[in-house]
Protein backbone atom coordinates (compact mmCIF):
# COMPACT_ATOMS: atom_id res chain seq x y z
CA UNK A 1 0.00 0.00 0.00
CA UNK A 2 3.25 2.58 -0.18
CA UNK A 3 3.11 5.15 -2.74
CA UNK A 4 4.97 3.72 -5.63
CA UNK A 5 8.46 6.03 -5.72
CA UNK A 6 8.11 6.57 -2.01
CA UNK A 7 12.20 6.50 -0.56
CA UNK A 8 12.70 5.94 2.88
CA UNK A 9 15.67 7.55 4.01
CA UNK A 10 17.57 5.81 6.97
CA UNK A 11 18.68 8.85 8.61
CA UNK A 12 21.51 8.08 11.23
CA UNK A 13 22.01 9.74 14.11
CA UNK A 14 24.07 12.45 13.32
CA UNK A 15 27.50 12.18 15.66
CA UNK A 16 28.77 14.27 17.65
CA UNK A 17 31.74 16.55 16.82
CA UNK A 18 33.71 16.91 19.23
CA UNK A 19 37.26 18.98 19.77
CA UNK A 20 40.27 17.16 20.81
CA UNK A 21 40.47 20.02 23.39
CA UNK A 22 40.48 18.77 27.08
CA UNK A 23 38.22 20.67 29.40
CA UNK A 24 40.07 22.41 32.24
CA UNK A 25 40.39 20.22 35.24
CA UNK A 26 39.14 22.99 37.44
CA UNK A 27 36.29 23.64 35.65
CA UNK A 28 35.21 20.51 36.17
CA UNK A 29 35.49 20.36 39.76
CA UNK A 30 32.84 22.93 40.49
CA UNK A 31 29.49 21.74 41.65
CA UNK A 32 26.31 21.68 40.03
CA UNK A 33 26.73 25.33 38.78
CA UNK A 34 26.78 28.25 40.48
CA UNK A 35 23.64 28.62 43.20
CA UNK A 36 21.76 31.56 41.80
CA UNK A 37 21.33 29.86 38.35
CA UNK A 38 20.25 26.99 39.88
CA UNK A 39 17.76 29.00 42.35
CA UNK A 40 16.33 30.14 38.94
CA UNK A 41 15.82 26.95 37.36
CA UNK A 42 13.87 25.79 40.34
CA UNK A 43 11.58 29.12 40.56
CA UNK A 44 10.94 28.42 36.59
CA UNK A 45 10.22 25.02 37.69
CA UNK A 46 7.72 26.37 40.11
CA UNK A 47 6.05 28.73 37.41
CA UNK A 48 5.56 25.98 35.02
CA UNK A 49 3.57 24.11 37.75
CA UNK A 50 1.33 26.95 38.97
CA UNK A 51 1.44 29.28 35.96
CA UNK A 52 -0.93 31.84 38.08
CA UNK A 53 1.00 32.09 41.28
CA UNK A 54 2.72 35.66 41.21
CA UNK A 55 6.13 35.08 42.49
CA UNK A 56 7.81 37.39 44.95
CA UNK A 57 12.12 36.99 44.78
CA UNK A 58 13.81 37.86 48.01
CA UNK A 59 16.51 35.31 46.80
CA UNK A 60 18.63 36.34 44.35
CA UNK A 61 19.46 40.24 45.80
CA UNK A 62 19.49 41.91 43.06
CA UNK A 63 18.18 45.75 43.28
CA UNK A 64 14.97 46.69 42.58
CA UNK A 65 14.32 50.71 42.65
CA UNK A 66 15.31 53.47 40.39
CA UNK A 67 18.76 54.87 40.24
CA UNK A 68 18.39 58.24 42.30
CA UNK A 69 18.06 61.41 39.46
CA UNK A 70 21.33 63.73 40.23
CA UNK A 71 22.85 60.20 38.98
CA UNK A 72 20.54 59.41 36.24
CA UNK A 73 21.17 62.89 34.83
CA UNK A 74 24.74 62.47 35.10
CA UNK A 75 24.37 59.32 33.18
CA UNK A 76 22.43 61.12 30.60
CA UNK A 77 25.03 64.11 30.01
CA UNK A 78 27.87 61.80 29.67
CA UNK A 79 25.97 59.53 26.86
CA UNK A 80 24.79 62.70 25.63
CA UNK A 81 27.80 63.75 25.11
CA UNK A 82 29.22 61.14 23.53
CA UNK A 83 27.12 62.03 20.48
CA UNK A 84 29.14 64.70 20.21
CA UNK A 85 32.91 66.38 18.88
CA UNK A 86 33.10 67.82 22.16
CA UNK A 87 32.27 65.24 24.34
CA UNK A 88 33.20 61.96 22.78
CA UNK A 89 36.04 59.86 24.68
CA UNK A 90 37.11 56.66 24.03
CA UNK A 91 39.49 54.22 26.00
CA UNK A 92 40.42 56.05 29.25
CA UNK A 93 42.89 54.93 31.90
CA UNK A 94 42.63 51.71 32.86
CA UNK A 95 42.38 52.10 35.90
CA UNK A 96 39.94 54.63 36.01
CA UNK A 97 39.58 58.46 35.84
CA UNK A 98 41.26 60.91 37.94
CA UNK A 99 38.35 62.51 38.62
CA UNK A 100 36.42 59.43 40.08
CA UNK A 101 39.41 57.88 42.05
CA UNK A 102 39.90 61.06 43.96
CA UNK A 103 36.28 61.23 44.58
CA UNK A 104 36.15 57.66 46.19
CA UNK A 105 39.37 58.71 48.13
CA UNK A 106 38.24 61.96 48.94
CA UNK A 107 34.69 60.30 50.23
CA UNK A 108 35.84 56.93 51.50
CA UNK A 109 39.55 56.77 52.44
CA UNK A 110 41.50 59.91 52.91
CA UNK A 111 40.78 59.81 56.21
CA UNK A 112 42.22 56.24 56.93
CA UNK A 113 45.26 57.25 54.60
CA UNK A 114 44.49 56.05 51.49
CA UNK A 115 45.51 57.29 48.16
CA UNK A 116 43.75 58.02 44.57
CA UNK A 117 46.56 56.10 42.71
CA UNK A 118 46.23 53.01 45.36
CA UNK A 119 42.19 52.57 43.83
CA UNK A 120 41.15 51.29 40.92
CA UNK A 121 37.62 51.57 39.37
CA UNK A 122 36.52 48.67 37.73
CA UNK A 123 32.87 46.69 36.29
CA UNK A 124 31.85 45.41 39.57
CA UNK A 125 33.41 43.76 42.25
CA UNK A 126 32.65 40.03 41.88
CA UNK A 127 35.15 41.27 38.33
CA UNK A 128 37.66 42.46 40.60
CA UNK A 129 37.65 39.13 42.55
CA UNK A 130 38.32 36.88 39.57
CA UNK A 131 41.04 39.34 38.86
CA UNK A 132 42.25 39.62 42.08
CA UNK A 133 42.74 35.75 41.31
CA UNK A 134 44.52 35.82 38.53
CA UNK A 135 46.90 38.18 39.59
CA UNK A 136 47.24 35.68 42.86
CA UNK A 137 48.03 32.66 40.75
CA UNK A 138 47.02 28.90 41.40
CA UNK A 139 49.82 28.31 43.94
CA UNK A 140 48.11 30.10 47.09
CA UNK A 141 46.60 29.04 49.81
CA UNK A 142 42.64 30.00 50.73
CA UNK A 143 40.67 30.62 53.48
CA UNK A 144 37.31 32.22 53.73
CA UNK A 145 33.96 33.03 55.75
CA UNK A 146 31.85 29.81 55.98
CA UNK A 147 29.53 30.43 54.84
CA UNK A 148 30.31 33.45 52.19
CA UNK A 149 29.33 35.26 48.72
CA UNK A 150 29.65 31.57 46.02
CA UNK A 151 31.92 33.61 43.94
CA UNK A 152 35.26 33.35 46.61
CA UNK A 153 34.96 29.36 46.36
CA UNK A 154 34.21 29.21 42.67
CA UNK A 155 36.88 31.72 41.82
CA UNK A 156 39.40 29.80 43.19
CA UNK A 157 38.51 26.31 42.72
CA UNK A 158 38.52 27.64 38.77
CA UNK A 159 42.02 28.87 39.10
CA UNK A 160 43.17 25.63 40.76
CA UNK A 161 43.87 26.61 44.14
CA UNK A 162 41.97 23.27 45.16
CA UNK A 163 41.59 19.75 45.38
CA UNK A 164 38.05 18.24 44.02
CA UNK A 165 35.19 18.12 45.87
CA UNK A 166 34.87 16.10 49.45
CA UNK A 167 30.59 15.62 49.45
CA UNK A 168 31.27 19.11 52.19
CA UNK A 169 33.61 21.73 50.83
CA UNK A 170 36.82 21.41 48.44
CA UNK A 171 39.96 20.13 49.49
CA UNK A 172 42.58 22.71 50.40
CA UNK A 173 40.47 25.47 51.12
CA UNK A 174 39.85 26.54 55.10
CA UNK A 175 36.03 27.32 55.27
CA UNK A 176 36.73 29.43 58.97
CA UNK A 177 33.18 28.50 60.57
CA UNK A 178 30.61 31.71 61.07
CA UNK A 179 27.84 31.04 62.94
CA UNK A 180 25.45 31.96 65.81
CA UNK A 181 27.76 29.83 68.10
CA UNK A 182 30.68 32.10 67.75
CA UNK A 183 29.03 35.56 66.91
CA UNK A 184 29.60 35.14 63.10
CA UNK A 185 33.04 35.76 63.81
CA UNK A 186 35.78 32.71 63.36
CA UNK A 187 37.69 31.30 66.22
CA UNK A 188 41.08 32.17 64.53
CA UNK A 189 43.42 30.99 67.52
CA UNK A 190 41.66 27.26 65.18
CA UNK A 191 42.63 28.62 61.99
CA UNK A 192 45.76 27.42 60.09
CA UNK A 193 47.97 29.71 58.10
CA UNK A 194 46.64 30.52 54.36
CA UNK A 195 48.26 33.19 51.85
CA UNK A 196 44.86 34.71 51.30
CA UNK A 197 42.05 35.58 53.72
CA UNK A 198 38.75 36.30 51.95
CA UNK A 199 36.55 38.38 54.69
CA UNK A 200 32.93 40.03 53.61
CA UNK A 201 32.10 42.58 56.03
CA UNK A 202 28.82 42.91 56.82
CA UNK A 203 28.86 39.77 55.11
CA UNK A 204 27.09 38.18 52.57
CA UNK A 205 24.47 35.81 53.50
CA UNK A 206 24.39 36.15 57.37
CA UNK A 207 24.30 40.55 57.15
CA UNK A 208 26.98 40.21 60.03
CA UNK A 209 29.02 43.16 60.14
CA UNK A 210 32.64 42.94 61.84
CA UNK A 211 33.30 44.75 65.18
CA UNK A 212 36.50 47.19 65.64
CA UNK A 213 37.96 44.45 67.40
CA UNK A 214 37.19 41.67 65.35
CA UNK A 215 38.76 42.89 62.65
CA UNK A 216 41.73 44.10 64.51
CA UNK A 217 41.91 40.82 65.44
CA UNK A 218 41.68 40.05 61.99
CA UNK A 219 44.51 42.17 60.51
CA UNK A 220 46.67 41.20 63.60
CA UNK A 221 45.76 37.40 62.96
CA UNK A 222 47.24 38.09 58.88
CA UNK A 223 50.10 40.10 60.34
CA UNK A 224 51.50 37.09 62.46
CA UNK A 225 51.15 34.76 59.40
CA UNK A 226 52.09 36.85 56.59
CA UNK A 227 48.69 36.20 54.83
CA UNK A 228 46.95 38.86 52.62
CA UNK A 229 43.34 39.55 53.81
CA UNK A 230 40.73 40.38 50.54
CA UNK A 231 38.02 42.74 52.18
CA UNK A 232 34.99 43.01 50.48
CA UNK A 233 33.00 46.26 51.60
CA UNK A 234 30.51 45.56 48.87
CA UNK A 235 27.42 46.44 51.80
CA UNK A 236 29.67 48.44 54.21
CA UNK A 237 27.19 51.80 53.86
CA UNK A 238 24.67 49.35 55.27
CA UNK A 239 26.43 49.78 58.42
CA UNK A 240 24.55 51.75 61.15
CA UNK A 241 26.89 50.61 64.23
CA UNK A 242 29.25 52.87 65.13
CA UNK A 243 31.78 50.24 66.70
CA UNK A 244 31.47 48.49 62.38
CA UNK A 245 34.27 49.99 60.77
CA UNK A 246 32.84 50.95 57.30
CA UNK A 247 36.83 50.16 55.63
CA UNK A 248 39.33 47.35 57.01
CA UNK A 249 41.54 50.40 56.83
CA UNK A 250 39.87 52.00 59.84
CA UNK A 251 42.18 49.37 61.53
CA UNK A 252 45.81 50.49 62.21
CA UNK A 253 48.22 48.65 60.53
CA UNK A 254 45.71 46.76 57.52
CA UNK A 255 47.18 48.83 54.50
CA UNK A 256 50.22 46.20 54.89
CA UNK A 257 48.30 43.34 54.83
CA UNK A 258 44.55 44.10 53.05
CA UNK A 259 43.07 44.75 49.93
CA UNK A 260 39.84 45.72 49.82
CA UNK A 261 36.92 45.73 46.95
CA UNK A 262 33.70 47.57 46.94
CA UNK A 263 30.86 48.72 44.44
CA UNK A 264 28.24 50.53 43.51
CA UNK A 265 25.91 47.89 42.64
CA UNK A 266 24.58 48.14 46.22
CA UNK A 267 24.07 51.55 47.20
CA UNK A 268 23.11 53.10 43.76
CA UNK A 269 21.24 50.58 41.88
CA UNK A 270 24.31 49.80 39.61
CA UNK A 271 23.91 46.20 39.15
CA UNK A 272 23.43 46.47 35.73
CA UNK A 273 25.54 49.48 35.39
CA UNK A 274 28.28 47.81 36.46
CA UNK A 275 30.70 49.99 38.65
CA UNK A 276 32.93 49.25 41.38
CA UNK A 277 36.48 49.53 42.70
CA UNK A 278 39.42 47.71 44.74
CA UNK A 279 41.49 49.44 46.99
CA UNK A 280 45.67 47.51 46.79
CA UNK A 281 47.52 50.18 49.23
CA UNK A 282 51.48 50.78 48.32
CA UNK A 283 52.29 49.89 51.50
CA UNK A 284 51.58 45.80 50.74
CA UNK A 285 54.02 43.48 49.67
CA UNK A 286 54.63 40.31 48.77
CA UNK A 287 57.22 38.13 50.49
CA UNK A 288 59.83 39.27 47.99
CA UNK A 289 59.42 42.94 48.76
CA UNK A 290 57.81 43.78 45.63
CA UNK A 291 54.38 46.04 45.72
CA UNK A 292 51.08 44.07 45.19
CA UNK A 293 49.73 46.95 44.03
CA UNK A 294 52.46 47.18 40.53
CA UNK A 295 50.82 43.42 39.62
CA UNK A 296 47.22 44.54 40.25
CA UNK A 297 47.75 47.68 38.06
CA UNK A 298 49.68 45.15 35.41
CA UNK A 299 46.20 42.93 35.64
CA UNK A 300 43.88 45.70 35.48
CA UNK A 301 46.01 47.82 32.00
CA UNK A 302 45.95 44.11 31.02
CA UNK A 303 42.73 42.01 30.88
CA UNK A 304 40.41 45.10 31.77
CA UNK A 305 40.29 47.97 29.65
CA UNK A 306 38.46 50.73 32.08
CA UNK A 307 35.10 51.04 33.00
CA UNK A 308 32.57 52.41 31.14
CA UNK A 309 32.94 56.56 30.87
CA UNK A 310 29.02 56.56 31.20
CA UNK A 311 28.82 54.59 34.26
CA UNK A 312 31.97 56.45 35.56
CA UNK A 313 30.26 59.42 35.22
CA UNK A 314 27.56 57.93 37.29
CA UNK A 315 30.02 57.07 40.07
CA UNK A 316 31.22 60.81 40.18
CA UNK A 317 27.77 62.00 40.68
CA UNK A 318 27.11 59.51 43.60
CA UNK A 319 29.72 61.05 45.29
CA UNK A 320 28.92 64.74 45.22
CA UNK A 321 26.53 65.64 47.57
CA UNK A 322 23.36 65.68 45.73
CA UNK A 323 24.49 62.23 44.43
CA UNK A 324 25.36 61.02 47.81
CA UNK A 325 22.44 62.34 50.08
CA UNK A 326 20.16 60.38 47.25
CA UNK A 327 22.19 57.26 47.14
CA UNK A 328 21.91 57.06 50.86
CA UNK A 329 18.04 57.44 50.94
CA UNK A 330 18.32 54.96 48.45
CA UNK A 331 20.19 52.22 51.14
CA UNK A 332 18.03 53.92 53.91
CA UNK A 333 15.11 52.40 51.61
CA UNK A 334 16.34 48.71 51.67
CA UNK A 335 17.20 48.81 55.26
CA UNK A 336 13.96 49.63 56.19
CA UNK A 337 13.19 46.47 53.87
CA UNK A 338 15.43 44.81 56.16
CA UNK A 339 14.03 45.61 59.03
CA UNK A 340 10.54 45.07 57.97
CA UNK A 341 11.41 41.40 57.45
CA UNK A 342 13.50 40.92 60.64
CA UNK A 343 10.53 42.06 62.66
CA UNK A 344 8.68 39.55 61.42
CA UNK A 345 10.64 36.63 61.56
CA UNK A 346 10.89 38.03 65.06
CA UNK A 347 7.51 38.26 66.04
CA UNK A 348 6.78 34.83 64.56
CA UNK A 349 9.28 33.11 67.00
CA UNK A 350 12.12 32.29 64.49
CA UNK A 351 15.46 32.94 65.23
CA UNK A 352 16.93 35.80 63.14
CA UNK A 353 20.29 37.56 62.07
CA UNK A 354 21.49 40.44 59.94
CA UNK A 355 19.25 43.02 58.85
CA UNK A 356 20.30 45.66 60.54
CA UNK A 357 24.01 46.25 59.32
CA UNK A 358 22.97 44.62 55.99
CA UNK A 359 20.73 43.82 53.66
CA UNK A 360 20.20 40.24 54.21
CA UNK A 361 17.97 38.96 56.92
CA UNK A 362 19.52 35.12 58.20
CA UNK A 363 16.39 32.90 59.32
CA UNK A 364 17.57 29.72 61.44
CA UNK A 365 15.38 26.36 60.43
CA UNK A 366 17.06 24.54 63.15
CA UNK A 367 17.21 20.87 61.95
CA UNK A 368 16.27 20.91 58.48
CA UNK A 369 17.76 21.36 55.47
CA UNK A 370 17.95 24.71 53.82
CA UNK A 371 17.02 23.20 50.14
CA UNK A 372 13.84 21.79 51.86
CA UNK A 373 12.99 24.86 53.59
CA UNK A 374 13.50 26.92 49.98
CA UNK A 375 11.52 24.73 48.69
CA UNK A 376 8.74 24.72 51.16
CA UNK A 377 8.53 28.90 50.80
CA UNK A 378 8.34 28.40 47.21
CA UNK A 379 5.99 26.25 47.29
CA UNK A 380 3.65 27.14 50.52
CA UNK A 381 3.99 31.20 49.74
CA UNK A 382 5.33 31.55 46.15
CA UNK A 383 8.80 33.50 47.26
CA UNK A 384 11.77 32.63 46.45
CA UNK A 385 14.25 32.71 49.26
CA UNK A 386 18.10 31.50 49.28
CA UNK A 387 19.46 28.48 50.98
CA UNK A 388 21.98 29.28 53.13
CA UNK A 389 23.76 25.72 52.59
CA UNK A 390 24.49 27.49 49.09
CA UNK A 391 26.97 30.22 50.69
CA UNK A 392 28.60 27.01 52.48
CA UNK A 393 28.13 24.34 54.53
CA UNK A 394 27.79 26.28 58.20
CA UNK A 395 24.80 27.94 56.10
CA UNK A 396 22.62 24.81 56.57
CA UNK A 397 19.85 25.28 58.34
CA UNK A 398 19.29 28.64 57.52
CA UNK A 399 17.41 30.68 54.47
CA UNK A 400 18.40 34.50 53.53
CA UNK A 401 15.63 36.88 52.76
CA UNK A 402 16.83 39.68 50.82
CA UNK A 403 15.95 43.19 51.22
CA UNK A 404 15.74 44.37 47.71
CA UNK A 405 12.80 44.85 46.48
CA UNK A 406 9.23 47.00 45.89
CA UNK A 407 8.23 48.39 49.36
CA UNK A 408 4.63 46.81 48.35
CA UNK A 409 5.90 42.97 47.37
CA UNK A 410 7.79 42.97 50.91
CA UNK A 411 4.72 44.04 52.54
CA UNK A 412 2.85 41.51 50.62
CA UNK A 413 5.73 38.84 51.06
CA UNK A 414 5.54 39.21 55.20
CA UNK A 415 1.85 38.28 54.75
CA UNK A 416 1.97 35.30 53.18
CA UNK A 417 4.69 34.65 55.92
CA UNK A 418 2.85 35.36 58.28
CA UNK A 419 -0.38 33.33 57.04
CA UNK A 420 1.52 30.18 56.54
CA UNK A 421 4.14 30.58 59.72
CA UNK A 422 2.44 32.80 62.07
CA UNK A 423 1.68 29.92 64.73
CA UNK A 424 4.91 28.36 64.66
N1 LIG B 1 30.63 41.05 46.88
C1 LIG B 1 29.55 40.62 47.52
C2 LIG B 1 29.67 40.17 48.93
C3 LIG B 1 28.31 40.57 46.88
O1 LIG B 1 27.25 40.10 47.53
C4 LIG B 1 28.21 40.99 45.54
C5 LIG B 1 26.95 40.95 44.81
O2 LIG B 1 25.97 40.40 45.18
C6 LIG B 1 29.36 41.41 44.91
C7 LIG B 1 30.56 41.45 45.60
C8 LIG B 1 29.35 41.76 43.46
O3 LIG B 1 29.31 43.10 43.25
P1 LIG B 1 29.35 43.70 41.79
O4 LIG B 1 27.95 43.89 41.33
O5 LIG B 1 30.09 44.99 41.98
O6 LIG B 1 30.12 42.79 40.90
Amino acid sequence: QHARGLTVQCVAAPEQVTTRVQRNKNMAKLQAGYLFPEIARRRKAHQEKHPDAKIISLGIGDTTEPIPPFIVDAMKKSSEGLGTLEGYSGYGAEQGTPALREAICKRLYEKVGRKPNEIFVSDGSKCDIGRLQLMFGADVTVALQDPAYPVYVDSSVIMGMTGGHNGTGFDNIQYMVCRPENDFFPDLSKAPRTDIIFFCSPNNPTGAAATREQLTELVAFAKKNGSIIVYDAAYALYISDPNCPKTIYEIPGAEEVAIETCSFSKYAGFTGVRLGWTVVPEQLRYADGFQVINDFNRIMTTVFNGASNVAQAGGLACLQDDGWKQMLDLVAFYKENAAILRKTFQDMGFTVYGGENAPYVWVGFPGQKSWDVFAEILEKCNIVTTPGSGFGPAGEGFVRASAFGHRENVLEAVERFKAVYGNK
